[in-house]
């Protein structure tokens, strides 16, 4: 398989280059060259499958033969090691709980494989390959266990001082080794602008090696469209199925849009965001304005300028006509965030995280128009990631995961810098000196 850039569909990169590279020179992001159907007989026969098999089938077919297909099926059997559960929570609404990788956040399908594959991909380099990457809170503990301690790669995490929660924090600052945390007096877009200006920055490229863990590299990508397949094949009814996407970066909702490429029978997405509209802005009035992000509790979603519209964009040939005959777009308060929490835990006993609540509510004003379809709502946390908003909605306690309770008494390290390219890059020379 080939790639190509969202700017400039003539050049063609191998897999190797559009993942160590993670953005094309030309700043736009690579997609593959064609997005092939799966087999038939495989959408047919779904449930003798399972999550490696399904992401070794998908990323066969998304990859090519770049990666032996023996080395690659044990990277999807180590990075797809853990359940997609899907639960009925009432009458059409099911909940797709993506939380059970050892992060408790969905970005555990993406951080495992994109590890794995770039481990592999750098196997002859004898310098070291450094990842930089932009948290809002999710991305980077996923990253931080995805590459702990793989070899030849060192890791740095940049994450917006106080706009992540404390446990997420301690997931972020406390693996040591080649993973280096990075405090930033800023907001989330600013530590991802540092990261897109460190990658197109001359001097820095010339001593470090640099690659990308955010959602804008492929590899990231192709791993979340495995989850869609998984929970369709789990579903009892196939017919009139609506996924359910809380959005920040977009790269979830992207993923779905290449499953259904690839033959998922969806019949229709559902885009949720918090206060953060641009992307619900855009699909109904036709206008793209980004702008800073705005803080809210669920903080994996405040995005002022999603990095992956562009590949949506892509998808649909550019049309916004096409993009909305299938996506709908919602985007909600906090006020409503905490209210819904409250209200599905009362009525039907189930726990929401804050970025599930806001798909919830995205699912509920969809149904209002659609009320035969089947609602999939991602799951995209454990509640106890973000444990004080949730007990504060519930007014209750929750029980906090032994894999979280445990971070509690770890002690954080963390570099504190301002938001400011020269500091940052300054930073990093010194680190090579
Ligand atoms: C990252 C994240 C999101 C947003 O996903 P995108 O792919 O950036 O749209 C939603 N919920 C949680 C919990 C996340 O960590």
């Amino acid at each position: 398989m080939k790639y190509f850039s969202t700017k400039n569909k003539i050049v063609a990169y191998s897999l190797e280059e559009a993942v160590l590279m993670s953005l094309p020179p030309d700043n736009g992001l690579f997609m593959p060259e064609k997005i092939p159907q799966l087999r038939p007989e495989f959408i047919a026969n779904l449930k003798n499958e399972n999550v490696a098999s399904i992401g070794y089938e998908i990323s066969k077919t998304l990859l090519g033969d770049d990666i032996p297909h023996d080395v690659l099926k044990k990277i999807c059997n180590e990075a797809f090691s853990f359940p997609v559960n899907v639960v009925n929570v009432h009458n059409n609404t099911y909940v797709c709980e993506l939380f059970h990788g050892p992060t408790l956040a969905f970005k555990d399908f993406g951080a495992r494989f994109m590890s794995r594959v770039m481990s592999y991909l750098n196997r002859k380099h004898t310098t070291p390959l450094t990842i930089l990457v932009a948290t809002s809170g999710d991305t980077g503990g996923a990253v931080a266990d995805g590459f702990h301690n793989v070899e030849g790669i060192e890791v740095y995490i940049l994450y917006p001082s106080g706009g992540v929660s404390e446990l997420q924090e301690k997931q972020l600052t406390t693996y040591g080794n080649n993973i280096h945390a990075i405090e930033v007096k800023g907001t989330f877009d600013d530590c991802q602008h540092l990261v897109k200006q460190a990658f197109l920055d001359p001097k820095l490229n010339d001593v470090y090696r640099l690659a990308s863990a955010n959602s804008i590299n492929i590899a990231r990508l192709i791993p979340q469209t495995v989850y869609y397949f998984e929970a369709f094949r789990k579903l009892a009814s196939k017919e009139n199925v609506v996924f359910v996407v809380p959005s920040g970066n977009f790269g979830n909702l992207t993923a779905g849009l290449i499953a259904r490429k690839m033959g998922l029978p969806v019949e229709h997405f559902v885009a949720a965001t918090n206060i953060n509209n641009v992307v619900p802005e855009y699909l109904s009035k036709g206008e793209y304005t980004p702008r800073p992000s705005q803080a809210t509790i669920s903080n994996a979603m405040d995005v002022g300028n999603p990095s992956n519209f562009p590949r949506m964009i892509e998808l649909f040939g550019n049309s916004w006509t096409d993009m909305k005959s299938s996506i709908n777009g919602y985007s909600f308060s906090d006020d409503e965030t905490k209210e819904i929490m409250k209200d599905v835990y009362e009525k039907f006993g189930y726990i929401l995280d804050p970025h599930g609540a806001v798909a919830y509510l995205g699912w509920l004003a969809y149904q209002i128009e659609n009320p035969d379809s089947i609602g999939v709502i991602l799951e995209t946390a454990h509640p106890a990631k973000f444990g004080d908003s949730v007990e504060k909605a519930l007014g209750r306690k929750i029980d906090i995961p032994e894999a979280l309770e445990c971070l509690r008494n770890k002690k954080k390290v963390a570099d504190f810098i301002q938001a400011d390219y020269e500091e940052f890059k300054a930073f990093l020379l010194a680190k090579k000196r």
